[in-house]
């Protein structure tokens, strides 16, 4: 039996420690984690980014070539026919909403930032349709400025590791953030994400393999049986398609 982590009793300062060696293990299991959309400037991250809601990052990639080809700048989104883009974001599910978002962000970049994107977070949330995890998203992946993003993986990871026990992802970016060292913001986010992706599902993590048991306070949600659990692993290194 594995000796588990009591996270309601560690001190603040191992639980720093464990964090940290959580996020250099989880860079050994994934060393191929990355971002998984396809861009090649900040605008079409953002872009893609805003696409990925409530859409896999396999379908808004291949969505985005046409996009990219069509709209290059801020002001072609600001001008963009409706109905034309609307068709060309169908595929990725809220096209509408999506459409409504891409314009409005082409006409707030061209008439309040000259066209860039902005750097901060407090700017960014300012377009229509970015909040904290797509502003984070941008800021760690096209400007190397690190940032926490919370999704459905991060969050539910982070509750599972006894690294906070709150839901709302504002709050559990709070909490993550004073624990990983400031430079692996993102790389920890995309690390995670990997690992929810992979081992640590939703319904039935698959514990009984994972690489992380020995720091893990809810090692046993899912199967230990170490042959159960390796039929709950999805992907591996070299099938990263399947996982997107
Ligand atoms: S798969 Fe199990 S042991 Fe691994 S991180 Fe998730 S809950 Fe913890």
């Amino acid at each position: 039996m594995l000796a588990t982590v009591d996270a309601a009793t560690e001190t603040p300062l191992a639980r720093t420690r464990r964090a940290r060696r959580i996020v250099r293990l989880l860079g050994e299991i994934h060393p191929d984690a990355r971002i998984a959309l396809d861009f090649d400037n900040p605008l079409e991250l953002l872009v893609a980014t805003v696409l990925s809601a409530q859409c896999t990052d396999k379908k808004v990639n291949e969505v985005t070539p046409a996009v990219f080809a069509r709209y290059r700048g801020a002001a072609d989104y600001a001008g963009a026919d409706r109905a034309e883009l609307e068709e060309l974001l169908r595929p990725t599910g809220f096209f509408r909403a999506k459409t409504n978002s891409l314009i409005g962000i082409g006409s707030a970049l061209t008439e309040r930032f000259g066209g860039e994107v902005p750097r901060s977070l407090a700017e960014l949330v300012t377009l229509p349709g970015v909040g904290r995890k797509t502003a984070h998203v941008v800021l760690g992946h096209a400007f190397d400025i690190p940032g926490i993003t919370v999704d459905t993986h991060v969050g539910r990871l982070a509750r599972r590791f006894g690294l906070t026990e709150q839901d709302d992802p504002v709050r559990v970016e709070a909490d993550l953030a004073p624990l990983f060292e400031r430079r692996d913001h993102t790389i920890a986010s995309d690390r995670m994400i990997f690992h929810g992706r992979r081992y640590c599902h939703a319904r039935r993590p698959a514990c009984g393999v994972c690489g992380l048991a020995r720091l893990c306070p809810s090692y046993g949600t899912g199967p230990i049986e170490p042959e159960l659990a390796a039929r709950l692993v999805r992907g591996t290194r070299g099938d990263v398609e399947a996982l997107r």
